[in-house]
């Protein structure tokens, strides 16, 4: 087993022999695969073993592994140089198709990781609202930013540690939380914090504590107390951003945040993020104003391009229709299995995301997600790994589809989701 001895290979010499938490499969027990390669909705193992793509690098590849229109403008980008440090054409394009999606946003900066982005955005609201407080939802997870490392989802949620050690708590104090889709915890938290809140950050449609989707109104509410108080609301979409609709939660919800994150499907498998909002607000960040951000690879050549060839294959292409069409089928058909047999699982999903939680009730925030079975998880993601299907190696996460499944694999799908779950169950 290649991926056995890569593993023990990898512990030697990365921490826990990964560089990203999740991905050590601590969540669901057993060796990690190492991945050799993907196409399409396909991923390849390091032992030439095959498996249907729910992960998809954690929601960037919306068009499936290595479409062939980015992997050529990503080498057409490499040959002419990988890295200037100075400004190039394709960053103006990028950031106007971004402005084009998200009406909210008038300028806009882009960096390289969903994380930069969320910590340039947080560090921006503090400037400019002159406050120290910020808001976030329990539950939520907005990359290891030390502030946002606080009740935190995705990997923090599993390791049953939602704080991290290193994060002085002079700095943590400054964060508040407050339980997702709860109105009366809303209103209480801006009645007694409001006006000291620089920002409140959330993604519209959580999907680090699993996929859970907003009541009707609560985003509403959100969107009203927050311009009440002047607090600066940011809406994290590095997942539902260009996920959900071209212009994301705030197109599908019809609701403007003040600050916007993207990341993810805008790199299409590279590295780039950005964070935007009213020229307001973004002409406070330096050399004109005084909030300093800055990364030399942001803007990078090669995921510029890459992001160019997606933004105009999502704009130019009936996709989120026909996704959301596919998607919608594979659920449904999910849904009447659990309904027939009556498993204790709840099926969540919006658009081409879903979580399956493993528990008899509805999941509407942190803690009822938290009441999962992470052990029956575990079960279903192996049984179905060994099926040949990969989805995220944690319940608390999002799983997505792209361009790229095929309705004959969707029902391949249920059927050993199918098989699966009756040996669990
Ligand atoms: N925000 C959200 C909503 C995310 O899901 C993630 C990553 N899963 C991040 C921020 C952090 O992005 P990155 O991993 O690129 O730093």
């Amino acid at each position: 087993m290649k991926s056995k001895r890569l593993f023990r290979e990898a512990q030697k010499h990365i921490p826990s022999g990964v560089n990203s938490p999740v991905r050590a499969f601590r969540a669901v027990g057993g060796t990690p695969v190492f991945i050799e390669k993907g196409k399409g909705a396909f991923l390849y193992d390091a032992d030439g073993r095959r498996y249907l793509d729910f992960c998809l690098s954690w929601g960037p590849l919306i068009f499936g592994h290595a479409p062939e229109g980015l992997v050529k403008a990503v080498q057409k980008a490499a040959a002419a140089g990988t890295s200037f440090g100075a400004s190039t054409r394709r960053e103006v394009e990028v950031a106007r198709l971004i402005k084009e999606a998200f009406p909210s946003i008038e300028k806009v900066r882009l960096v390289s990781s969903g994380t930069e982005a969320v910590m340039s955005a947080v560090r921006l609201a503090r400037g400019v609202t002159a406050r120290k407080k910020i808001l976030k939802i329990e539950g939520g997870y907005h990359g290891h930013v030390d502030s946002l490392l606080v009740k935190a989802g995705s990997g923090s949620a599993t390791f049953g540690r939602p704080d991290s050690l290193g994060i002085p708590p002079e700095l943590s104090r400054l964060t508040l939380t407050v339980p997702f889709n709860d109105f009366t915890a809303l209103d209480r938290v801006f009645k007694r914090e409001g006006k000291n809140l620089a920002a409140f950050i959330l993604e519209p449609v959580p999907a680090n504590m699993g996929v859970v989707l907003p009541k009707p109104g609560y985003l509403e509410r959100i969107r009203s107390l927050t311009k009440q108080f002047g607090t600066l609301l940011i809406f994290d979409e590095v997942i539902t951003g260009f996920r959900l609709a071209f212009g994301g939660a705030q197109e599908k919800f019809r609701i403007e945040a003040d600050l916007t994150c993207l990341g993810k499907i805008l790199g299409g498998g590279l590295p780039l993020a950005a964070f935007g909002g009213k020229a307001k607000w973004t002409d406070a960040l330096a050399p004109t104003g005084g909030v300093y951000q800055a990364g030399t690879l942001s803007g990078n050549p090669l995921a510029t391009a890459a992001s160019l060839w997606m933004l105009k294959s999502l704009s130019r292409e009936k996709i989120y229709r026909e996704l959301d069409r596919k998607a919608g089928h594979f659920f449904s058909e999910i849904e009447n299995r659990i309904e027939h047999y009556r498993w204790p699982v709840q099926l969540n999903s919006i658009g081409s995301m879903f979580t399956l939680f493993f528990t008899p009730k509805a999941v509407i925030d942190f803690r009822s997600a938290k009441r999962s079975n992470t052990r029956s998880y575990a079960k279903f993601f192996h049984g179905l790994l060994r099926q040949g299907i990969y989805l995220a190696p944690s319940q608390f996460e999002a799983n997505f589809l792209s361009s790229g499944h095929r309705p004959s694999e969707l029902a391949r799908t249920v059927r050993i989701f199918e098989r699966v779950l009756k040996r669990i169950f």
